[in-house]
């Protein structure tokens, strides 16, 4: 019965007192018990719980973990993570260049004891620990932006300097602590529990998400992992708060058509800049109206880049192309978001079309893909985000904030075209990432650890 109730006790965290009968179990509470309980609350401070059969073994899975040994597990952990961080971050990776730092995460999943590992196909680095209901998917994307003026940087970019608590260097907040904070969290958890870990969690170090977001992902999950996903766990930087979506984005090509002539004679030919001007001027226009979100934000829309056809400066330009970036908020998407563009009265003639992604991968695999990222938002009552709370308040005994990234990410895939339920948990700033100013706190390593050894044990 002891050990009963310290299991409950587990459960709701800030238990006073207990009773059990065969119908229910009657608890007290110390003031400022998670909200989610609240619903069982039938009289002030007691609560009511029904035994359905699954709840009792998620009370057991997380009745069986200390909390404060998690903590200080990682804390002791602390230094090997920042020695993994910086060797990740010592191996340059832009986009379709992973294979280093994928081979270097293999060799410490390996070394972890991870009961598999491997790289899949499109050269995303996969590995696993445990098994059974459910299966969980931790993510991090391995690859990173470039570093645009090396001169502008006052540290080097790819040595992984350690100051003032934190890890600098390109990738240390977008994204490399990620796969470093899920493994070791992982490895916390599987020393505790030994055999008897809660379920199956894949960490997948994802390729080329700089580059076409979702994509390597949302191939792991649906090629290189052959059990069905229950849940997403992107590292993203979240400064370790709980994100539970983002707009999406879209790529979209305009192009307008003209006849060359001399220049010296503009009238015997058809400018193709000048029948592209009225559409810039639209678009432009466009931004204002487009929809907004209280949480999400508003839906945007930018001319980002502009070319034309043209023979010599003394010729008319034959073709003129704008590129566009469309940000989605809630309830936009792609047939809304090409209609727009394709119904204003200067783009009648228009072309306009998403870009399509066909890079290869490091292993020279090509996955063509449309480029248009979905918008995915998770309710905020939706059990994940409480269960990743759930693990939040057990661990430090406060609530974790909860929001939405202004970046996009690997979630596109996960939520936006597999509907797996997906929320975000990254150490690191995203106010950082692609800057030269990169870098990740030290503490943030030892939360999001704690985080992702706590998780498996309360996603239900
Ligand atoms: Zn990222």
């Amino acid at each position: 019965m002891k050990k009963f109730i310290n299991y409950i006790d587990a459960f709701l965290y800030r238990t006073e007192r207990c009773e059990i009968n065969e119908n229910y179990i009657k608890v007290s509470h110390k003031k400022g018990y998670p909200k989610r309980l609240a619903i069982n609350r039938k009289f002030e401070s007691q609560a009511f719980l029904n035994l359905e059969e699954r709840e009792m073994e998620m009370q057991i899975k997380k009745g069986s973990l200390d909390f404060s040994l998690i903590r200080k597990k990682t804390e002791d952990e602390s230094e090997k993570m920042v020695g993994f961080l910086r060797d990740l971050i010592a191996l340059p990776s832009p986009s379709g260049c992973e294979r280093d730092v994928a081979l270097r995460i293999k060799e410490e999943m390996d070394r972890l004891g991870f009961d598999e590992a491997f790289i899949d196909d499109y050269g995303s680095v996969i590995g696993r620990i445990g098994k059974g209901s459910p299966c969980l998917v931790f993510d991090g994307h391995i690859d990173t932006v470039g570093v645009a003026d090396p001169t502008a940087w006052s540290f080097d970019p790819f040595k992984g300097k350690v100051e003032d608590g934190f890890v600098y260097g390109r990738g240390a907040s977008d994204n490399k602590a990620a796969p470093v904070v899920q493994i070791y969290g992982l490895n916390v958890l599987k020393e505790l529990v030994g055999g008897n870990f809660p379920c199956t969690v894949y960490v997948v170090g994802s390729v080329q998400e700089e580059a076409c977001d979702g994509l390597a992902l949302g191939h792991a999950i649906q090629y290189s992992i052959k059990e069905k996903v229950d849940a997403v766990v992107l590292g993203e930087c979240t400064g370790c708060a709980i994100y539970r979506g983002h707009r999406g984005r879209m790529e979209i090509m305009v192009s307008t058509a003209g006849i060359s002539s001399h220049a010296s004679a503009p009238e015997r030919g058809d400018n193709a800049v000048y029948k592209m001007a009225p559409i810039i001027k639209e678009v432009e226009s466009l931004n204002a109206k487009l929809k907004d979100d209280s949480f999400l934000g508003k839906g945007t829309i930018a001319v980002t880049k502009i070319e034309c056809n043209t023979d010599s400066i003394n010729c008319i330009p034959y073709a003129c192309r704008i590129y566009l970036d469309r940000r989605l908020t809630a309830g936009e998407d792609r047939e809304l978001a090409l209609r727009q563009i394709k119904e204003l009265t200067s783009a009648s003639d228009a072309d306009v079309k998403v870009l399509r992604f066909t890079e290869p991968s490091y292993t020279g695999k090509v996955l063509d893909t449309e480029k248009y990222y979905p918008t995915w938002v998770l309710p905020e009552e939706h059990r994940l985000v409480q269960d990743a709370r759930g693990a939040y308040l057990a661990l430090f005994g406060c609530e974790p904030k909860i929001g939405k990234w202004t970046f996009s990410t690997n979630g596109v895939s996960s939520m936006g075209w597999l509907g797996i339920p997906t929320i975000g948990f990254g150490p690191g700033e995203e106010i950082f990432a692609h800057t030269n100013q990169d870098k990740c706190s030290i503490e943030d390593l030892r939360t999001a650890c704690a985080f992702y050894a706590a998780l498996p044990a309360f996603v239900s």
